[in-house]
């Protein structure tokens, strides 16, 4: 989500006509667009705006904007520490970007952070806003922003504010154009996407309209995925505890959506869950694991953890274990807990768990699932896979690195180059833990477009 409003704000930016530099020293701007999920997110603002302190004073006119979460979170305190900063906007303000910088450049620095979302072009619109994407094959698209939920280690809610769901027609028409330009691969966005919908029946239910609550993110993921010229949807992320059959059930029947479900199971322990605000046992969600694997054919599945969350005991992640082991995962995001100022779980620091202790339980983790991810890469190969182009691997020169519908990286070496967006088919030669290896067979579409080099986010 911070990533995709980077490429908002280096779209509205390209729209007022400035131009993007690869070296800070031909920069007349930069905007840090924070991330305060990432730990120690402060510190790393802090430290990069000591830099741009002189950066700044080499040269007349120059401007340094601070956008994202910790800014909203941050709210004055960001002037207040680094008073040279020219703007300051919060989450929900992202559009007025170039208008506040414009305003800066006659006015003085200024801070706009809104508490909430208004009812805005950013909200209602935003396909209106232009954005700047990193490459031209596939795109972000945000279905939804907020998050009603209260995982006692997430910041997301103080600093996305509530749920709010785009209309369904402005998402398919986004997507609809971004086929037109030639992107063949969709992720959809939002802190829960399969309640994507809820808001506005709910609305629409206390405004006397009707009383079901409609299957939106079903009929989502079925509208775009029929959307012509697009050939993989992918979506993230999902919380098990509002995963339903009719979500299964449209993955299994839209050809478009790939065989891929992350699906953040967090601790596997249900005492630890219900410490998080969860919402769902370990038994639920290998439940609903199995009916998605029995609808979708090979279908590969991700997962989180957050390792020693406070209260954690060695029985909570013994039975981590044994669910991870159970899930069979494909791969996995674990995660050391470490407390973000502002959550429930920052407060009980009577119950933080030994360094130690979390690193020693982190490496047994990873044991687990690297052993069932080996495995399952290794079943695959002499299989021939669908694969998307990336571009060059970092394992070497003439290395070509895709992905496969299933989000499993691929290397292999190609007689001649092909662009970022074709798709190939590559019979896989080699499984590892992290990635396969394999051979062109056949080229099924080569891409035209070329590729604009990732821009990096700061904090
Ligand atoms: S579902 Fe939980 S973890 Fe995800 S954004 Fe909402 S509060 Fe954070």
């Amino acid at each position: 989500m911070n990533q995709h409003d980077s490429e908002r704000i280096s779209g509205l930016l390209d729209a007022d006509g400035l131009v993007s530099v690869q070296d800070e020293s031909d920069a007349d701007v930069i905007v840090l667009n924070t991330c305060c999920i990432r730990e120690n997110a402060d510190n790393k603002l802090y430290g990069t705006l000591g830099h741009l302190k002189t950066w700044k004073a080499e040269r007349e006119g120059r401007q340094i904007v601070v956008a994202g979460c910790l800014s909203q979170k941050d709210k004055d305190s960001v002037q207040a520490r680094a008073p040279y900063v020219d703007v300051v906007l919060g989450t929900h303000n992202v559009h007025r970007a170039a208008e506040l910088m414009q305003y800066a450049r006659t006015n003085g620095s200024i801070t706009e952070i809104y508490d909430e979302a208004v009812e805005d072009e950013y909200i209602l619109f935003p396909s209106a806003l232009p954005a700047r994407r990193g490459t031209s094959y596939n795109a972000w698209v945000t279905i939804q922003i907020g998050c009603d939920n209260t995982c006692a280690y997430c910041i997301v809610p103080a600093v996305r504010g509530k749920e709010i769901s785009r209309p369904m027609e402005d998402i398919v028409r986004e997507v609809t154009e971004l086929a037109h330009r030639g992107v063949t691969e969709i992720t959809l966005l939002g802190q829960n996407v399969n309640s994507f919908g809820r808001d506005t029946t709910l609305l629409a239910r206390q405004a006397g309209g009707s009383n079901r609550v409609r299957p939106l993110f079903a009929e989502l993921l079925t509208a775009v995925g029929a959307v012509g010229g697009i050939r993989r949807v992918r979506y993230m992320s999902p919380h098990p505890k509002d995963m339903r059959s009719d979500v299964l059930h449209a993955m299994a029947e839209t050809e478009a959506v790939c065989e891929h479900l992350h699906y953040p199971l967090q601790s596997g322990s249900d005492r630890v869950l219900a410490l998080m605000h969860r919402g769902y046992t370990a038994n639920r969600y290998l439940e609903r694991l199995k009916e998605a694997r029995a609808l979708i054919p090979d279908l590969a599945v991700t997962s989180d953890f957050i390792v020693g969350f406070p209260g954690e005991t060695e029985d909570d992640f013994v039975k981590t274990l044994e669910v991870a082991a159970e899930a069979d995962f494909d791969a996995t995001y674990p995660f050391i807990f470490s407390a973000r100022p502002g959550t429930e779980a920052a407060t009980m620091t009577d119950q933080f768990i030994d360094p130690g202790v979390m690193a020693e339980r982190f490496a047994r983790l990873n044991l687990v699932v690297e052993r069932s991810a080996l495995r399952k890469h290794q079943e695959r190969v002499g299989r021939i896979e669908e694969v998307v182009i990336e571009g060059p691997s970092r394992r070497g020169e003439n290395v070509t690195s895709g992905r496969t519908r299933q989000s499993k990286l691929v290397h292999f070496v190609l007689p001649t180059p092909l662009r970022a967006g074709s798709y190939a088919l590559i019979e896989i030669t080699r499984g590892g833990r992290h990635h396969l290896e394999g051979e062109l067979r056949e080229v099924l579409f080569e891409s035209t477009h070329r590729t604009n080099v990732p821009f990096s986010v700061v904090a």
